[in-house]
């Protein structure tokens, strides 16, 4: 879990002080939680009461267990689902579930996971077993509902669970139209990292006199984060990426894509070149994306390759690197991201690859995020590596009769050496003329650096602007 911000203030009173039972404290001795963060301080009162809320909190912040135990020791066992939680993704969906599993083991509370992808009889059958708990995704959920699939199905308490997430993916209407089917005095919690104007529309709608519960945003001052970028250009992503998986030797790192088919393009190249990666996003089979997770966490690969939406909610607690591929979208996909890593009191290390083009904004997320931002080039093939490399080339015949020409102009050592340096200054990046193009009225004002170079580049160099 992160840590909290100066705004939360560190929580004082206990599980017990909130009004959970001997079962329930149980559960919680058996998880290993020992005192309540400020999500679940504030809202697990409130739940027991059954008030609604509106809580803007974000994944890390301990929201999940902040609905489910309340919700858990509100379960009547009447033999019908009697709390219904809405994720946007299965991925979620099964997080949910898995957390509600622990923390409802000394209550036996049963549960059932509605997501598409899984075959429509199962989860008939799974729903013959008297779940009390279902957590649902909002396609497969709209389905069974407009087909009267669902029996003893009077949900007492609804969660909307990353509800700008559903906004995204456009699953707001099917909200909607879920709602027509739930019966009108169930309690409603919503939860949500951001609050954009249409959740706030959705909330108006939905929820009755509720309480608000707002909870910082940890990321931002998250100091067991170290968040670099690193200066590139366009076609060095792959080569910077892997120098600085060389260099960092993260013993878990995700490296987030924009698209799908850059992730399997990004996949198939880092594990031909030996690396231990695994792709992540939503046009994989449910069963290969379960598959990836585990393998990722169990560090059978440690390397994740994924999509934003593939890996929202995702709780692995170990990551120590973050690589952003290309400049997020925008600040929330980017604040999103670098969460994943620098948890559970760990440190953890956010690296951004940004070309001249992109540097607008990163200008613009510097303001929004109100630090500055460290800016780094890319550090230098290492020596073993190249000889590696070197080792594997083969010769073409094409190459043998330019090197002849070459050779009647230079010495074969004075070539070697011209052709490495051609090969460096290819990569070099000329922060001065970014900054002059960029940055144009404070140019004169930056201090050039004065560190020495290497070579013509700086080696690992920074700056803090
Ligand atoms: P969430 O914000 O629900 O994604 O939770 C993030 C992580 O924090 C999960 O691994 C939870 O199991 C863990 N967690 C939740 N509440 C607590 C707590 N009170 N103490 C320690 N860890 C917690």
């Amino acid at each position: 879990m992160q840590t909290p911000t100066e705004e939360t203030i560190q929580p004082t009173k206990s599980f017990k002080d909130l009004g959970l039972n001997s079962k329930i404290l149980k559960s919680i001795a058996e998880v290993g939680f020992t005192q309540p963060s400020p999500i679940q301080e504030k809202a697990i009162p409130v739940v027991l009461e059954g008030k609604d809320v509106i809580a803007q909190a974000q994944t890390g912040t301990g929201k999940t267990a902040a609905f489910a135990l309340p919700i858990i020791q509100n379960l009547q066992n009447n033999k019908s689902v009697e709390a219904l939680i809405i994720t946007p993704t299965r991925e979620l969906a099964m997080q949910v579930s898995d957390e509600i599993f622990k923390l409802g083991k000394s209550s036996r509370t049963r549960t059932i996971c509605v997501y598409g992808g899984q075959s429509i009889r199962k989860q008939c059958e799974l729903l013959e077993r008297n779940p009390q708990v279902m957590i649902a995704t909002p396609g497969r959920l709209l389905d069974h509902l407009k087909n009267k699939r669902l029996k003893r199905f009077a949900p007492k308490v609804v969660v909307l669970d990353e509800s700008d997430e559903m906004l995204d993916m456009g699953f707001l209407d099917d909200i909607e139209e879920i709602f027509d089917y739930l019966p009108e005095d169930a309690q409603i919690l919503l939860f949500s990292a951001t609050m954009p104007p249409p959740i706030k529309e959705l909330a108006n709608k939905i929820l009755q006199n509720p309480v608000s519960i707002h909870i910082a945003p940890t990321h931002v001052t998250n100091a067991d984060i170290t968040q670099r970028f690193y200066v590139i250009n366009e076609h060095e992503r792959n080569e910077a990426i892997m120098r600085l998986l060389d260099k960092e030797t993260p013993s878990k790192s995700i490296i987030f894509m924009r698209m799908k088919r850059e992730v399997d393009e990004l996949h198939q190249f880092l594990s031909a070149k030996g690396y231990k990666t695994t792709p992540l996003h939503g046009d994989m089979e449910q069963r290969a994306r379960l598959a990836s997770i585990k393998a990722f966490k169990s560090k059978q690969a440690d390397v994740l390759i994924a999509t934003d939406v593939a890996s929202r909610g995702l709780d692995i607690s170990d990551v120590s690197h973050v690589f952003n591929y290309h400049m997020p979208l925008n600040t929330e996909s980017y604040i999103h991201r670098i969460g994943r890593t620098g948890r559970a009191g760990k440190k953890g290390v956010a690296i951004t690859l940004v070309t001249p083009l992109e540097y607008k904004e990163l200008q613009r997320m510097q303001k929004d995020i109100g630090s500055s931002l460290e800016l780094y080039e890319i550090p230098h093939m290492d020596e073993d590596r190249l000889i590696q490399a070197l080792s594997k080339v083969e010769v073409d015949a094409e190459v043998v009769s330019l090197y002849e020409q070459l050779t009647e102009q230079f010495e074969p050592s004075q070539l070697v050496l011209k052709l490495l340096s051609l090969q460096f200054k290819s990569h070099k990046v000329d922060l001065d003329r970014i900054f002059a193009e960029q940055k144009p009225s404070e140019s004169k004002k930056s201090p050039r650096s004065s560190k020495p170079r290497r070579n013509g580049r700086f080696k690992d160099s920074r700056r803090r602007y």
